[in-house]
């Protein structure tokens, strides 16, 4: 594609224009793939299980997902599954729960004391009920979500495997966008700005 592009420009301007519209090419077109070290925007939509499963999550055009990628922060199978598309390009994918957020794991789920949700002796019913997800603290200050899965008469039980464990996930949408780092997001290994980190 980009050859071919060149030998257009050679036929119609001659060679003394070459060395202008070479780097515009370059910069604007086809050059730029998702790959590590790029910061990629896109949109996406999380669905359970396939295509026509219900939707998870969705993030649109007004508030796109920036991420700069090759980092570690995301599923490995999520980056490897968008990797080498260009900008314009539409993506759907499967990733089983095993590449995704595990298998749930039984010793997660645990019973906790009644006395640890109280509040002044009482248990606020609205928020400590099932199906509700509730930010506890692991012995060393961790904030770790918990869904309550029942409440008992002397203990609440509480899962805190991923919210997506065991599931497995679709993903659709599109890439908007792929730009190089600036050096700043480089070295901190995320994205500064727009969607990103204000500091
Ligand atoms: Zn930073």
């Amino acid at each position: 594609m980009f050859f071919k592009i060149i030998t257009i420009i050679r036929k119609k301007l001659g060679r003394q224009h070459i060395l202008v519209l070479l780097p515009t090419c370059l910069l604007i077109n086809f050059s730029m793939k998702v790959s590590k070290n790029t910061v990629v925007t896109l949109t996406y939509t999380l669905r359970k299980d396939n295509a026509e499963g219900d939707v998870i999550q969705k993030v649109d055009e007004s508030k796109p997902f920036i991420h700069l990628f090759g980092t570690g922060t995301l599923l490995p199978a999520f980056e490897s599954s968008l990797n080498g598309l260009e900008s314009g390009e539409n993506f759907a994918f499967n990733l089983t729960a095993e590449e995704a957020y595990g298998n749930s794991n039984e010793e997660a789920i645990i019973e906790l004391e009644k006395e640890i949700f109280e509040v002044g002796g009482l248990i606020d019913k609205e928020m400590i009920a099932v199906g509700k997800i509730i930010t506890m603290q692991d012995q060393d200050g961790n904030p770790l979500d918990g869904m309550v899965v029942a409440v008992k008469d002397n203990g609440i039980i509480m899962d805190f495997n991923h919210p997506l464990a065991g599931k497995n996930l679709h993903f659709s949408g599109t890439v908007l966008d792929i730009r190089d780092p600036s050096e700043n997001e480089r070295s901190h290994k995320h994205v500064h700005g727009n969607g990103g980190y204000q500091h």
